[in-house]
């Protein structure tokens, strides 16, 4: 057994067998084969093992041909390593005796030889080790040929262990199979994170290197509240953790009842609770909980996974969809957010330096105007069908705000040239989620029908923290005094000029903020589905008045550790409290 602590950031345990994928995307396979195709799988791996032999064989020459014979050397060491007797022995016996498949034999023996390599105090012998993880790929590759499959289809339930993961690929996992995933690198807000939770599988990110000790088909734990992964773990441990399943199972069963009551603090104050969707279908998850609309659809999704820009008619199916199910209630569309971690698989998206300060979001909405007028266009045409609000993402100067109303404006008078109905009063807003934003907010408030905080953002630009990066983690903090004063400026400035304000971002879907955010003033919280059950209890165990108190006292405090324990005493004491 061993425990692996990474950055939990979607909540759950799952438990079932490993499919790993190594840094490439190569999938290590399943581990038992029948008993009467033992033989069968012996020949395989000859096969394997010789077609290898002769690709390596073939570099050897062209290198050594091309370069000379020293660098032709480095493959006669792949050959000599390949053709070892030990090697074959100890693959020949695995299959044998314990029914291992090839694959599962060869990439279970072969990372063990490259582990005692890195496990040696040596850059050189450590190096030595990428020589085994090659001549293990290759032999997988030559042992799956076209039997290869990508993880977008599959067929079993597996839990996906990975270097990482892009939030496209995430997007494209079918949670009835994909039961959870571990990702070596990563950080918190990462939209791979926020993917996982739109599945709602467990997942922990940012554990540091450990693929090399797992293979295929191994049992594996994934605690996604804790940020633990466990490998192999022993009777009392999948004891411990089957019975803690079943408590999740029944703790969502007994929330369930929620779904019909109204988000209503103790005193009386009713609060919007509304759903953060970044697919279509996640919209039936809002109507199961009970969600009083859309509060950000993040479209950018219908981009991201496609080789081909969407047309029109591929917007406007997804806005339909979401609309009619919402049923008058409201959806928020806000325009694609593409950029930094989030890239489509589309060409002509140039490598930066710095994507997260870079062409990202709504800059690059603004040079690629045909591009957005595509989505304006549907999103206009959806108008006509429901409750329907436009949002901008990343908004930091006015300039910006103008520019892409005036994109928005241009493209109503078109469809009215066309005599194509729209709403024409829809509501248009804003993400805050710079800070520049925030200290501009007075000059914004008169320019916007409605304002949303992005906190995911709004903690990366405050605090200077990427927030997909694992190794700032400690710095990636909502609870920091800096970002809770933005957050609370916002609000006075939006209340203050009668503007809605929601907020979108994480922040808002963990219940320790429930409290703080509405003694700040809060009274829209757009949250992940799966989270809107737990923040609609808290705020139905609350007063404003006792929240106010609350968020004077962490207002007054200096950092993020000692705001996070007082608002997690105090979210305590009031689930202790019952309702009167
Ligand atoms: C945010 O930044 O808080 C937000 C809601 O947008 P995204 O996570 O998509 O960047
Ligand atoms: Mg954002």
């Amino acid at each position: 057994m061993q425990k692996l602590q990474g950055i939990a950031v979607s909540p759950g345990v799952a438990i079932g067998e490993a499919l790993v994928m190594d840094n490439e995307g190569f999938r290590i396979p399943r581990r038992f084969v029948a008993r009467d195709a033992v033989v069968d799988e012996l020949e395989r791996l000859d096969k394997a093992v010789e077609a290898a032999a002769w690709e390596i064989a073939r570099n050897r020459d062209a290198v050594a041909r091309e370069l000379g014979a020293q660098y032709g050397a480095i493959f006669e060491a792949h050959l000599q390593m390949l053709q070892d007797s030990r090697l074959h022995d100890e693959l020949e016996e695995m299959i044998r005796q314990r029914h291992y498949s090839p694959e599962y034999a060869v990439s279970r023996t072969l990372r063990r030889y490259a582990q005692v390599f890195q496990r040696i105090e040596s850059s050189y012998l450590a190096e030595r080790a990428n020589d085994i993880f090659d001549i293990e790929k290759r032999l997988l590759r030559h042992l799956l040929g076209h039997r290869r499959e990508g993880i977008a289809h599959l067929t079993s339930p597996v839990l996906i262990l990975a270097h990482n993961l892009t939030p496209s690929e995430t997007a494209n996992l079918d949670p009835k199979f994909a039961r959870g995933f571990v990702t070596e690198v990563g950080g918190p807000g990462s939209h791979t994170a926020i993917v996982a939770e739109a599945l709602g599988i467990p997942a922990v990110v940012g554990t540091g290197s450990f693929l090399s000790e797992v293979s295929g088909g191994d049992l594996v734990i994934i605690d996604g509240d804790k940020g633990l992964v466990i490998l192999q773990p022993d009777e009392e441990t999948l004891a411990l953790y089957r019975h803690e399943a079943e408590e999740n199972r029944t703790l969502a069963a007994r929330l369930e009842p929620l779904r019909d009551l109204p988000a209503e603090t103790l005193d009386g104050v009713h609060v919007d609770i509304l759903g953060n969707i970044e697919f279509p279908y996640e919209v039936d998850h809002c109507v199961d909980r009970g969600a009083d609309g859309v509060g950000l659809y993040r479209t950018e999704f219908l981009y991201l996974g496609s080789d081909t820009e969407p047309t029109e008619e591929i917007h406007f199916d997804a806005y339909s969809r979401v609309l009619n199910t919402m049923n008058g209630k409201p959806v928020t569309i806000r325009t694609f957010d593409m950029g930094a971690d989030k890239m489509p698989n589309m060409p002509a998206m140039e490598d930066e330096r710095n994507p997260c300060l870079g062409l990202r979001s709504i800059r690059l909405a603004l040079r690629n105007l045909p591009l957005f007028r595509t989505q304006l266009r549907a999103a206009l045409r959806a108008s006509a069908l429901g409750n329907l609000q436009i949002m901008f993402p990343l908004i930091t100067t006015l300039l910006e705000l103008r520019q892409a109303k005036m994109v928005l404006a241009d493209v109503m008078e078109d469809l009215d040239e066309h005599g194509i109905a729209f709403n024409r009063d829809l509501p248009i807003g804003m993400m805050v989620e710079v800070p520049a934003a925030v200290m501009m907010l007075d000059r914004f408030v008169k320019e916007v029908d409605f304002l949303s905080i992005g906190t995911n953002d709004l903690v990366q630009y405050t605090l200077a923290v990427d927030r997909s990066n694992k190794d700032v983690v400690q710095l990636y903090n909502p609870a920091d005094p800096a970002v809770l004063r933005l957050i609370k400026t916002s609000l006075d400035v939006a209340l203050g000029a009668n503007v809605p304000i929601n907020m979108c971002g994480q922040m808002s879907g963990a219940p320790i903020y429930t409290m703080l955010l509405l003694g700040l003033g809060l009274r829209r919280f757009s949250a992940t589905p799966a989270a809107i059950p737990e923040i609609k209890n808290l705020v139905r165990k609350v007063s404003i008045d006792q929240s106010k108190v609350v968020a004077a006292h962490a207002m007054n405090m200096e950092n993020a550790r000692e705001i996070k324990s007082y608002l997690t005493e105090e979210m305590n004491k009031a689930l202790g409290k019952t309702r009167t």
